[in-house]
């Protein structure tokens, strides 16, 4: 879900802030707080997990670092133990959040240590001992620590991972999985990262957010090194029933998923292409937990190569060899973009993510390629060639002019797709090459 609050509070008491909480921050000589900080807050204080895009110099810090010590005001604990502990990757960065946890805690009784590589080790063995309220920490550094003390981290009430892309290029990812093993399983976690599209994240975000909410401040610039990104255009629902049935047959790959907005489609789409010879299986909100198990674990043991889904059946779906995402409806949003295609491109894999897109589509598409700051290749297959090529006229922000966003799709009924028995005999093996169409959308 991203979250975007129609009014956001001008000032950091607004924000519910305690008194010695808003006389470090006057003292610091923050006057107003950041946008990040503006969303981030409140949500904290609500108690929710959070995936957050937010980069160094925006305030994140101070973001997660002033809910965190309202949390413990709020709720102070007679139980021993750290209640909020703080991930990041590198030495400096520890230190430096430890200094601005230190000056915003200066009113407070609140306690913080800094666990970090290169310093006194029997010292920071003393800390995990003592149990203080707030711990900072890199992860090789405590785990090293936590292979000799057992930390008491079932009393945890906030995990916080900051600069979590970093963490995972810096290979500490089962640094991270080991630690949180020993945290309390009903924390509040909050995931901070520079970008969302990195091929980790999503996969962080799955295995540890619970019923998480996104806030996507920073612009997406980087891309998925690892994913190629393409759009394809279609005329109406059953051009693209053939494009995807195409894909479906031509395209090199191991296992497919594709994501349709809603969840009648998915068992549309799902016939067709099983009369094609395609081994396929849906995955959907109104299946029963046990079911969707089960249509997992064929995906996993190789009795089905393609899942046709819906975003929220999808979440979590982490199965190796998941090198083709097609979306067959454009996502109605960037962040489930974002979280669609991080099902594919694992840490050493590449993969491909394919949009298929109507006119009606063509303004949500723009406006997700803006909100990545990417533009994505467009392709077309020869032979599957539809009338409608990109809107006649663009406006600078790659929008259609005189598109109307209400515009409701008219409903194609769902019709037998003519493949030739030459395709069929060669289910996901062959590659035909497509070809690039010149004048890509403006981003
Ligand atoms: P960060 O993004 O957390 O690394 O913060 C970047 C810098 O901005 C740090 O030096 C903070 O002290 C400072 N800072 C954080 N919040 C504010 C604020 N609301 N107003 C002014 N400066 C801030």
């Amino acid at each position: 879900m991203q979250d975007t609050p129609s009014e956001s509070p001008a000032s950091f008491a607004e924000l519910m802030l305690a008194e010695p909480l808003l006389r470090a921050v006057a003292q610091m000589g923050f006057s107003q707080p950041t946008p990040v900080q503006q969303k981030a807050i409140p949500a904290v204080l609500a108690g929710k997990d959070l995936l957050v895009s937010a980069e160094t110099g925006s305030g994140k810090t101070a973001a997660f670092l002033l809910p965190a010590l309202q949390h413990l005001i709020d709720h102070p604990s007679s139980l021993f133990g750290t209640r909020v502990l703080i991930l990041t990757p590198t030495r400096e960065l520890a230190s430096q959040l430890f200094e601005q946890c230190q000056a915003l805690a200066v009113f407070t009784d609140l306690k913080a240590s800094l666990i970090i590589g290169g310093e006194d080790f029997k010292q920071q063995q003393g800390y995990i001992r003592r149990n203080v309220e707030i711990l900072i920490a890199t992860p090789g550094r405590l785990l090293e620590l936590l292979a000799q003390e057992s930390p008491d981290f079932m009393h945890l009430q906030l995990l916080i991972l900051d600069e979590a892309d970093r963490m995972l290029d810096m290979g500490f990812n089962e640094a991270v999985m080991k630690i949180v093993q020993h945290c309390n399983p009903k924390r509040q976690t909050l995931l901070f990262s520079a970008t969302l599209t990195h091929y980790g994240i999503i996969k962080l975000a799955d295995k540890l957010l619970n019923n998480h909410q996104t806030i996507a401040l920073n612009s997406l610039h980087d891309g998925h090194g690892n994913i190629q990104q393409s759009i394809m255009l279609a005329d109406d629902d059953s051009h693209k029933q053939k494009i995807l049935a195409w894909l479906l047959l031509n395209e090199d790959y191991e296992k497919a998923l594709v994501f349709t907005n809603k969840r009648i489609r998915t068992d549309e789409l799902q016939n067709p292409l099983r009369v094609l010879g395609l081994r396929v299986a849906v995955l959907h909100g109104e299946m029963e937990p046990r079911e969707r198990k089960r249509t997992m674990d064929l995906l996993r043991n190789g009795l089905v190569s393609i899942i046709v889904a819906t975003d929220l059946a999808a979440r979590g779906l982490d199965v190796k060899g998941i090198n083709l995402v097609v979306n067959f409806d454009v996502p109605r949003n960037g962040i489930d973009y974002i979280h669609r295609i991080g099902r594919t491109g694992r840490a050493d894999a590449t993969g491909q993510a394919i949009t298929l897109v109507n006119h009606i589509e063509w303004n949500v598409i723009s406006g997700i390629q803006r909100f990545l700051h990417q533009s994505f290749e467009q392709r077309l297959v020869k032979e599957l060639a539809g009338s409608f090529k990109g809107p006649k006229k663009q406006k600078a922000s790659g929008k259609a002019t005189g598109v109307k966003k209400t515009v409701e799709e008219k409903k194609v009924p769902v019709k037998k797709i003519k493949i030739r028995d030459r395709d069929k005999k060669n289910v996901g093996k062959r590659r035909v090459p497509t070809v690039k169409v010149a004048g890509e959308p403006q981003s």
